[in-house]
Parts: C-alpha cells; sequence; structure tokens
C-alpha cells in the first residue's frame, strides 16, 4: 500500500489525481490533502478519502474545515510549514505537487529533500529553483517523476538507463509540443483586447486558469522548456518546441541515428498522473483508448515567436541562466494575476516581463534564499511596471 500527500487537491490536477486514486483503494492510502481557499470542496475531498491531515491557507479556513470535518478523525492545519510537513513526513511514500505557482516551491523541495517520490506537477517551483531542486532529489535519493503532459511523454520516450547515462542515449533532441493555444491563428492585432475568458478557453484541456493563460501566451511552453532542461540536462539548443494544435502527440524524443519516439494519447491528464502513480506498473487512468482512425490530420507548424514573445523570454531567460528563471517566473505570475483581474491587457503581459527582465539584473542561483529574494524583488518591480502602464 503506497501512502500518498496530495498538495493542491481541490485544484485540476488535484481533481485528476483524486479520480485515478479512487480507482485503485487497493494499492493507495491517501495521508494527506492541501488546498488554499477552497474549503468545502476539501472538506467533500476529506470525507470521501479519509486522510489523516488537511492543510489550508489560513487560520480561518482551517477553523471552517475542522468544523465541517467534526467527527472525522482528521488534524486540521493551515500555512507553509504544515505544508512542508505533510509534504515530508515518514508517514506518506509519495507527493503529488500539484499546487500552482511559487507557493509550491517550499513544500515541493521538502519532499525531495526527504527523499520521497516526488510527482512534479508544479513546474514553476522547479523553473525558480533549478539545479538546486535537481542536486537536492540527488543528494537525498527523492525519485522524481513528471506530470506535464509534455515531460512525461519524454519521460516514457527516454531509455530506462538515461538518467544514469545520458550520453550513450544518442538523443539528438527533444521535440517538446505545443497546442499554440486558443490563439494560434487570432488576428495578432486583435490580441490587446482578448478577455480573461477568452484566454482561458484552451482548444483541448481543462485546466486551472493561471496555466491556461500561460498557454494563450505560450509562457507555459517557455515554462516547460526550462523544465525540460532541467529534468532531462538538456541544453536549450537540444531542445526544440512543435506546434502540434490537435495535442495528441504529446511530446517526442528524436535520436542521432534518425529514429523519433513519442508517446500519444487522449489529452486527460489522468494518463500521466497515472503513469507516474503506478511506475513501472501500469495501471488504469480512466482515459479512454487512443482511436487513431477515428482521427482527423495531425499537425505541426513551427512556433512563431513574433506572435508569442513569453516564449523568446524564457527562453532568453534559460540561457541566461542563474535566478533569470526566477524572475521571469515571478514577473509573469504578477502579470497572469493582474490580466485575470482585468487591470492589465492580454499583451501586456509580455510586456511586464519583458520590462522586469530589462530592469533587473540576475545573478547566481547559490541557494534557495538568493532565488527567494529575486522572487521577491521580481513581484515587486513587476507591480511597479503594471502601476505604470495603468497609470
Ligand atoms: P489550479 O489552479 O486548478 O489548482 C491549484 C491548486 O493549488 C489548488 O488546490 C489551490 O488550492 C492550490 N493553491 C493555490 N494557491 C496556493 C497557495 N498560495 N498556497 C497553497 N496552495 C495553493 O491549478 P492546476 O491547473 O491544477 O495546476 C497545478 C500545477 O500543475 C501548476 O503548476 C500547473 O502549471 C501544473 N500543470 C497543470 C496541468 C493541468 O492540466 N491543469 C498540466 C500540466 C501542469
Ligand atoms: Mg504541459
Amino acid at each position: 500500500m503506497q501512502s500518498i500527500t496530495v498538495l493542491g487537491a481541490t485544484g485540476s490536477i488535484g481533481a485528476s489525481t483524486l479520480d485515478v486514486l479512487a480507482r485503485h483503494p487497493d494499492r493507495y492510502r491517501v495521508h494527506a490533502l492541501s488546498a488554499h481557499g477552497r474549503v468545502d470542496e476539501l472538506a467533500e475531498a476529506c470525507r470521501r478519502f479519509k486522510p489523516a491531515r488537511a492543510v489550508v491557507g489560513s487560520a480561518d479556513a482551517a477553523a471552517r474545515l475542522a468544523q465541517l470535518l467534526v467527527g472525522l478523525d482528521i488534524q486540521v492545519d493551515h500555512g507553509e510549514a504544515a505544508l512542508c510537513e505533510i509534504a515530508s513526513t515518514s508517514d506518506t511514500d509519495t507527493v503529488m505537487a500539484a499546487i500552482v505557482g511559487a507557493a509550491g516551491l517550499a513544500p515541493t523541495l521538502a519532499a525531495a529533500r526527504a527523499g520521497k517520490k516526488v510527482l512534479l506537477a508544479n513546474k514553476e517551483a522547479l523553473v525558480m529553483s533549478g539545479q538546486l531542486f535537481m542536486d537536492a532529489v540527488r543528494e537525498h535519493h527523492a525519485t522524481l517523476l513528471p506530470i506535464d503532459s509534455e515531460h512525461n511523454a519524454i519521460f516514457q520516450s527516454l531509455p530506462a538507463t538515461y538518467a544514469r547515462d545520458p550520453q550513450r542515449a544518442g538523443v539528438a533532441k527533444i521535440l517538446l509540443t505545443a497546442s499554440g493555444g486558443p490563439f494560434l491563428k487570432r488576428a495578432v492585432e486583435t490580441l490587446e483586447a482578448v478577455t480573461p475568458d477568452e484566454a482561458c478557453k484552451h482548444p483541448n484541456w481543462v485546466m486551472g486558469r493561471k496555466i491556461s493563460v500561460d498557454s494563450a501566451t505560450m509562457m507555459n511552453k517557455g515554462l516547460e522548456v526550462i523544465e525540460a532542461h532541467w529534468l532531462f540536462g538538456a541544453p536549450a539548443e537540444q531542445i526544440e518546441v512543435v506546434i502540434h494544435p490537435q495535442s495528441v502527440i504529446h511530446s517526442m524524443v528524436s535520436y542521432t541515428d534518425g529514429s523519433v519516439l513519442a508517446q500519444l494519447g487522449n489529452p486527460d491528464m489522468r494518463t500521466p498522473i497515472a503513469h507516474a502513480l503506478a511506475f513501472p506498473e501500469r495501471i488504469a487512468s480512466g482515459v479512454a483508448q487512443l482511436d487513431l482512425t477515428d482521427m482527423a490530420a495531425l499537425q505541426f507548424y513551427k512556433p512563431d515567436f513574433e506572435r508569442f514573445p513569453c516564449l523568446a523570454l524564457a527562453f532568453d531567460a534559460l540561457r541566461a541562466g542563474g535566478t533569470a528563471p526566477s524572475l521571469l517566473n515571478a514577473a509573469n505570475e504578477v502579470a497572469v494575476q493582474s490580466f485575470l483581474e482585468r487591470e492589465i491587457g492580454f499583451r501586456d503581459i509580455d510586456r511586464v516581463i519583458a520590462q522586469v527582465m530589462q530592469d533587473l539584473p540576475h545573478g547566481p542561483a547559490s541557494s534557495i534564499e538568493a532565488v527567494l529574494e529575486q522572487d521577491a524583488l521580481a513581484r515587486q518591480a513587476a507591480h511597479a511596471v503594471i502601476a505604470r502602464l495603468r497609470g
């Protein structure tokens, strides 16, 4: 029986994870669940999965949750220290890291430092901490399995010996597929005026609002390029983004002998979640089998960096190294939030990020403290740029 902590249990990835877990009560037991504010939904999940612990964002939310769970033997806590505790306790073997944004860094890192099996959905945590996170995984013998569908596909398309001996694998390129989001074909000059709801209407996936906006700007793919760099030790030149609007091929690896290996499937996050949960075995995920004969043509295009300047900014940050990706990530989080609150326009998102990257010098990412300090500075700078844009 594997014991699991689900961080971000009320989110889109959290819900898909609980759906897969519910199919296999003989294999998995839920130790802890977390959510930020959606107390009613978390209470519902607690009644269903009966975890030993539940963690929310504030004392107020904790009091409300405790009230909803009266009579059940569930310890309710709040705040970052409690998140780190449920991610690192000896009572859990596996941690699903599905908090959105930088807020997930501390607990995800705590899980890695405790040598857990870490199922990584929270790409922002890895983008921010890069080398430091990968060092923690190695040093503490954690197992890191990617949940992001592209990285899970790449992981499945690489040989099992890759982590130990990447040189001999003969990888020529990592081909990271991207749907292109809702604005792939929309006239560029109309992008200034798109609304948050239009930006969140993804053609193939139903996801949280932050990652949905990231998909519309293609910053999501930019963050994924950086994620792929760290997960697979690939330099920027070895990672190629390929637009594939149907999201059936979830990514590919091309090899020096001319072979290309891909992972295909219906666009449903329960497939990578089930893959990582059961790895190296396979279990049912609830996802329908792919019917190739039922499919329209599969298309592939080169990305347009002018339509999607965020993708270019992310490649720049990866090449710059050090704390540049954490500046990029923090500025993006602030800009996306501000766009979702209708304070700035869609195209202002890339303007804010570019300005912050230009104004703030990046340094070496020598410690988590240095990374968090840069993150805080970038947030401040982004708010200042937004105030100017609105003013
Ligand atoms: P979501 O917004 O649906 O859910 C986010 C979860 O994090 C919620 O449970 C929320 O309560 C919690 N949370 C939010 N702010 C928090 C804070 N400050 N402190 C603690 N908890 C907080 O997001 P999602 O779409 O499920 O995405 C989660 C992560 O997975 C993101 O990093 C995203 O990039 C990644 N991801 C998502 C998908 C997808 O299909 N949704 C695919 C690939 C990767
Ligand atoms: Mg993805």
